[in-house]
């Protein structure tokens, strides 16, 4: 493995060195006022990016899998009903995690490769005249199969119901890269990860808790003490955390805020719009199909291929690493071994992202896929040579 090359797995995503530098910072005393300089405008940043006034941002030493802890046990109590859609792998974890915790789940499945089903948030609220569902939970973007959600749409079918559950969204490989909007969308916990749109090496759980959120950890009776956000609250109040904060990664996480701002929300959508459609088009010229049914549902910051039947597509991914030291992602739970994946997300760029359409391809030619070289560059190339920012922009 080249430490030179890029990674095309969708997280942990490529770090930029200024990102890289930050991190590794000399300790400093957390209990001073240099890290409230850290925390208070790190917390700031994220709120910005969750395109929300009201949020309130808690920060954890863990990872995205902990921000779901974190969301369900400040929020809900032993036997409480939730309703959760499942498209694939991620959702799939979610949905153990809930069992784990005694939570009752009413599941809505649908197909790995279609958005979570609208409709059936719908009708599953509209039944629930008694109000037993507590809480709602979408995964925005399934990293398994490169889906984006509506969740505009399943906000649209608690109102219609009048149905007045949490919603609980994961976007951890969706926040910092694609459009996201907490208040618009009426979403009452956000959850994200340090490793994958913040371009910092894992280590964090980020969240974001409307008004509404707040309120419901009042009453919450789940058991929590690591996670629990009223303790993390008292201790933002001075400056601080209940216990020994990752100061080096947040450091990272005020700079990478500072970044994405900087480069603009609505240009850093566009970019990944761009480089998606870029590695959407050398699919197309491969002649393979995306695991993503429709358009629509095209995720900007990964892309699940689906590989002929009888092909191992885990192959590719061992292939890439051993010969050309090029990390791409494995197929996941339903998916294994049918479907490999290119995330382009975080630190990437058009340039960065021909690379890894020419090493796939160079790959998929070595185990005697049926692939003429340069097709899928050359598709890529002529989308990049033939779009610019400010069109991606009117798309994404
Ligand atoms: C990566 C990911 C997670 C899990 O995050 P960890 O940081 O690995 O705990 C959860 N949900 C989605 C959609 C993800 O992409």
């Amino acid at each position: 493995m080249s430490f030179q090359n890029p990674v095309f797995i969708p997280g942990p995503t490529n770090i930029p060195e200024a990102i890289r530098k930050e991190v590794s910072m000399p300790t400093i005393d957390h209990r001073s006022a240099l890290f409230g300089d850290i925390l208070h405008p790190a917390r700031d940043g994220v709120r910005k990016i969750l395109k929300s006034r009201e949020a309130e941002v808690f920060i954890f030493p863990s990872t995205g899998t902990g921000g779901w802890e974190t969301a369900i046990t400040n929020t809900l109590s032993p036997g409480d009903k939730v309703l959760v859609g499942r498209n694939g792998m991620f959702s799939h974890r979610w949905i153990d995690m809930c069992q784990r915790h005694g939570l009752e789940v009413q599941v809505i499945d649908a197909p790995w490769g279609a958005g979570l089903p609208s409709e059936g948030y719908a009708e599953a609220l509209a039944a629930d005249t008694g109000h037993a569902i507590k809480a709602v939970l979408a995964t925005h973007n399934e990293t398994a199969t490169g889906v984006r959600s509506d969740i505009a749409a399943i906000r649209r079918a608690l109102d219609a119901a009048g149905h007045p559950a949490l919603l609980l969204v994961d976007g951890v490989s969706s926040i910092a890269s694609m459009d996201f909007r907490m208040d618009e969308w009426g979403v009452d916990i956000a959850v994200a990860g340090s490793q994958k749109g913040f371009m910092l090496p894992a280590g964090l759980a980020i969240t974001g808790f409307s008004p509404k959120a707040m309120a419901a950890v009042e009453t919450a009776k789940l058991p929590r003490t690591f996670f629990d956000i009223r303790d993390m609250a008292r201790s933002y109040g001075s400056g601080g955390y209940p216990y020994t904060p990752a100061v080096g990664l947040m450091a990272g996480l005020k700079l990478a805020c500072d970044m994405l701002l900087e480069e603009g929300l609505e240009t850093v959508f566009a970019r990944h719009y761009r480089i998606a459609e870029g590695v959407r088009s050398a699919t197309r010229a491969w002649g393979l199909e995306l695991c993503a049914q429709s358009p629509d549902l095209y995720s900007d910051t990964v892309s699940a291929i689906r590989t002929p039947a009888g092909f191992d597509a885990t192959r590719i991914v061992t292939h890439a690493a051993d010969k050309y030291g090029v990390a791409f992602g494995v197929g996941l739970g339903e998916v294994a071994g049918k479907v490999f994946r290119i995330g382009h997300l975080g630190s990437m760029t058009d340039v960065m992202a021909l690379s890894g359409i020419a090493t796939a391809e160079m790959v998929m030619a070595d185990l005697g896929l049926d692939v003429t070289l340069g097709s899928g560059v050359a598709a890529a190339q002529d989308y990049y040579r033939s779009h610019d920012l400010s069109e991606s922009k009117a798309a994404a």
